[in-house]
């Protein structure tokens, strides 16, 4: 007797002998795994007995992949940054877009980010960057609504630049200390660890937008709540030159200086790096987030994971933002994940289609500390499965489950989603929301606020 049984297809477990199970099932309770096994072996007990039974044949199933960088107020304006390196990438448009937003365009980017993130595949993710102005009061909400599991990393910072002394954060988006760590404090006590699916973080802003004291409190204060700390690292290469001049030290051993290295701290592209740093990563369990897509698309430079992963570095998985990969598909971030290590390192087999798999979740949940929870399907853990249809001409014949779901697979083959235990997304339909409501909404809400930037989208083709 389960509440959910699902059986045939391929299971793809990622548990601790990384079994992959052909013609398996699994079973579950309320919102944990109660068995896993043989089809076979478990129909005579759960077939017959079980609420809702999912026929899987033709699918391969596998844990909810957790996408561990995202931006999801930057979701409702795709497509409006392109063909610009990361500082005017920040400051001629992400910043004064962000910093027109209302509260209500925040709720409605971070729904519109987290349908697209269930339609592909992702059941958690670490919000790496929210500030007052988007109203992170309604994005909880809207993360409770909807049923997915969400870290949300709220910003802090206490002043106003970025790297280079040009770069002033848009007056909208400057906040206050005070402000900023009230906020991360009032919404811990409301929703941390709400339902065992919601989480508040720490996501301080870089240096140059952050004081080295208030670093010293924010760790101090993450370590009294344990909680976490999330915060991007030499993603461009100009940063080098920012930390070199303002403290003679390279980025990771600033992060040590400040005490912010451990296993409660999540590091953003880190892709400027020496050996030396990879190893001081390693030695102290902090997390890396690669995020391929936007690490290309503006030109930054590439993440060295396969060397990370072979120093010991756990290194997860993240599609960043709606203007620099342009979309929240980590399915699709695998394949690229894969092929761009292949190039960096010259050889096809720097990094294996399993370690992306393993970055996508195990990885992911143990960056996030929820790894005795999630990350892959196993008895006692919490459900969060997809079920992915394979019967498609670019998955067909499945010869090798593993590699077609990174290489050839893609967001959209996503069927069927469990969060907690619940069926979120059923043969794609979400049944939480109204994706059609929230799909309006962002569609009318977007252009607003891009007229009201006044920034226009590059189309190099004249538009009748
Ligand atoms: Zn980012």
């Amino acid at each position: 007797m389960a509440d959910i049984y699902i059986r045939g297809g391929w299971f793809i477990t990622v548990d601790k002998n990384r079994r992959i199970i052909r013609d398996g099932a699994i079973a579950i309770e309320g919102n944990r795994i109660v068995a896993v096994g043989k089809r076979e072996k478990l129909d005579r007990e759960y077939k017959e007995y079980s609420d809702i039974v999912i026929d899987a044949s033709r699918k391969i199933v596998m844990p909810g992949l957790i996408d561990l960088h995202v931006h999801m107020a930057q979701a409702m304006i795709r497509g409006m940054a392109q063909y610009v390196k990361l500082i005017p990438w920040l400051k001629d448009y992400v910043w004064p877009l962000q910093g027109n937003y209302t509260k209500e365009d925040g709720k409605t980017s971070a729904l519109l980010c987290m349908v697209e993130m269930l339609k592909s595949g992702t059941t958690t993710f670490l919000e790496a960057g929210l500030s007052g102005r988007y109203g992170m009061e309604g994005i909880a909400e809207a993360l409770e609504q909807i049923g997915m599991r969400g870290v949300l990393g709220r910003h802090v910072m206490d002043t106003p630049g970025y790297a280079l002394e040009k770069s002033i954060i848009h007056s909208g988006l400057i906040e206050t200390k005070e402000y900023g760590m009230k906020e991360v404090l009032h919404m811990y006590q409301k929703w941390h660890g709400k339902h065992g699916r919601i989480f508040v973080w720490f996501a301080p802003r870089t240096p140059g937008a952050v004081t080295i004291e208030t670093y010293r409190e924010i760790v101090a204060k993450a370590k009294e709540l344990k909680i976490g700390i999330t915060m991007h690292l030499a993603e461009a290469k100009e940063d080098l030159g920012y930390f070199k001049k303002e403290f003679r030290m390279r980025p990771v051993e600033f992060c040590n200086y400040i005490g912010m290295l451990g296993s409660n701290v999540v590091l953003i592209h880190v892709v400027w790096v020496t050996d030396e740093e990879i190893k001081l990563l390693a030695k102290t369990g902090t997390h890396v987030a690669h995020n391929p897509s936007c690490n290309m698309k503006l030109g930054s430079g590439l993440t060295p994971v396969a060397k990370m992963l072979r120093e010991g570095v756990n290194v997860g998985l993240g599609c960043d933002g709606g203007p620099s990969n342009d979309n929240y598909d980590m399915v699709e971030e695998m394949k690229i994940a894969a092929l761009g290590q292949a190039l960096i390192n010259g050889d096809p087999k720097a990094i294996t289609a399993e370690q992306v798999i393993e970055m996508a979740t195990i990885n992911g949940a143990k960056a996030l500390g929820l790894d005795r929870e999630i990350g892959s399907i196993e008895v006692g853990k919490k459900a969060d499965i997809i079920i992915i249809d394979y019967w498609k001409p670019h998955l067909i014949p499945m010869l090798n489950p593993v590699t077609h779901l990174v290489y050839a697979a893609q967001g959209q083959d996503v069927e069927t989603v469990i969060i907690d235990g619940k069926i979120v997304m059923e043969n794609r339909k979400i049944l939480t929301v109204s994706e059609e409501k929230i799909l309006e909404k962002a569609e009318k809400r977007g252009h607003e606020v891009v007229e009201r930037t006044g920034i226009k989208p590059i189309i190099h083709w004249p538009v009748e």
